[in-house]
């Protein structure tokens, strides 16, 4: 009997996890990724509780612990670089995760633990498809015959083309601004930045954070409440002309702007994006079905967008094989079990981003008393997890050696 085919739009964190447990359990599959060779780019990810359960069970955890970045935990500091409070790393279950590795690390660890058993095609991208009864006929844009395959998993990310060619009907409803901006970019290492993230917060809501990696290299990031237009025009620009917005925005922020701002300038992976999550009330639409960040972005300041798309990855492929020839009923299942997780996630602080990026220079006191006071009186351990949610708040399946029936 041929085996299952299963196409996987996107070879980013969630579309590699997915693979190697649906090739394991014996499925044919292939990642169709945009970008012409993987984006081993990013920051600082936290993969937490559940998360790293699943990297156990792929057997890849010395892999990642080998690429830790080892941060000490967080700082938050005033204009003169004094630490207001100090939340250290601890049991990882506060801001800075048990295990902190560079996105682009844990991209290579996973292609690598696929990339023999699983077709790579770089370069392209889903443009349509056609639905059978007895597979899905797939478009490509750079006019690569169509391919059939069995299903569609959309992985590509909380802007994903594939899911919006699937639900053109909710694609724009299912982006929930946090009315927050951020850009991220990488420094040379410098004495004061230390093994700790500094956290700085200047008022009009806007706030620096620089955290060290592996390679001492520093890793920083801009953060703004915005909502004007003036960003949704930005994201359409040149990168020139978002450094340009940014450097206008935190000018006068204090502390190691200047610094920061001089050194954006040479940045050669410098990003912008908006704050936002994705939420949409299906994940599935006949033979396609959504993944990671393009089914259930939880925002970069949950701490949770890495750890709930390998959990999701290893959930969806547990349902599909478990269910298989039924897909529709592993994706059931799998929204079944995963929805309390996601929305659990997506829960963010209260007040959050705005309480933690007051507008005035008096809002920013009363923030750092506050988090001093928690610090002091270790208020975020009586409470449990403080800045991100529990990373293990659903039962996680164990799916044993996942093995199609039919074999
Ligand atoms: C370049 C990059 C840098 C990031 N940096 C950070 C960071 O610093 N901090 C943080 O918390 N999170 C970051 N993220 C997001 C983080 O990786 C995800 O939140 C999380 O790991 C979930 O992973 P995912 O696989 O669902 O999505 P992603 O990791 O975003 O992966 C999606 C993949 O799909 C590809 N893709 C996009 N469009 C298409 C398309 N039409 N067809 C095929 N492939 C497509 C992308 O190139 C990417 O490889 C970054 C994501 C990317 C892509």
């Amino acid at each position: 009997m041929e085996k299952p085919h299963i196409l996987v739009s996107g070879a980013g964190i969630a579309g590699p996890t997915l693979a190697f447990w649906l090739h394991r359990a014996g499925f044919t599959v292939t990642i169709v990724e945009r970008s012409p060779k993987l984006r081993a780019s990013g920051q600082n990810i936290d993969i937490r509780g559940h998360g790293l359960t699943v990297i156990e069970r792929m057997s890849l955890q010395d892999e990642v612990r080998a690429k830790k970045t080892n941060e000490k935990g967080l700082r938050f500091v005033d204009a003169r670089d004094h630490c207001r409070a100090e939340f250290p790393v601890g049991d990882g279950t506060g801001f800075t995760g048990e295990i902190e590795i560079m996105r682009g690390d844990l991209a290579i660890i996973l292609y690598e633990a696929t990339k023999k058993d699983v077709e790579f095609v770089f370069g392209d991208y889903v443009t349509g498809y056609k639905e059978s009864n007895d597979g899905v006929e797939v478009e490509f844009a750079n006019g690569q015959p169509t391919r059939k395959f069995d299903i569609l998993i959309a992985a590509d990310g909380w802007s994903s083309r594939t899911r919006k060619i699937a639900f053109p009907d909710k694609n724009d409803s299912c982006v929930k601004s946090l009315g927050q901006w951020g850009a991220w970019f990488s420094l040379p290492w410098q004495p004061s930045d230390s093994g700790w993230a500094r956290w700085y917060n200047a008022p009009r809501g806007r706030m620096l954070l620089v955290r060290p990696d592996n390679e001492r290299v520093t890793r920083a990031s801009m953060w703004i409440i915005h909502d004007s237009k003036k960003f949704q025009e930005a994201q359409q620009a040149n990168e020139q002309d978002q450094k340009q917005l940014m450097k206008d925005l935190f000018a006068d922020a204090g502390w190691e702007a200047d610094r920061i701002l001089k050194e954006m300038q040479n940045a050669d992976d410098f990003y912008l994006q908006h704050i936002a999550q994705i939420k949409i009330d299906t994940w599935s639409r006949n033979r396609v079905c959504l993944l990671g960040d393009s089914a259930f972005c939880p925002s970069p300041i949950s701490g949770m967008g890495t750890t709930v798309a390998i959990v999701g990855a290893y959930v969806l492929a547990g349902e599909i094989v478990q269910h298989w020839p039924d897909y529709a009923a592993g994706f059931e299942a799998y929204e079944r079990k995963m929805r309390p997780f996601v929305d659990k996630a997506q829960k963010l602080a209260p007040g959050a981003p705005a309480l933690a990026n007051p507008q005035t220079q008096w809002g920013i006191s009363i923030l750092y008393f506050l988090l001093g006071l928690v610090a002091w009186i270790r208020l975020d351990k009586i409470m449990g997890a403080s800045f991100s949610p529990p990373a293990t708040a659903m039962e996680l399946p164990d799916y044993g050696t996942l093995r199609l029936k039919t074999q």
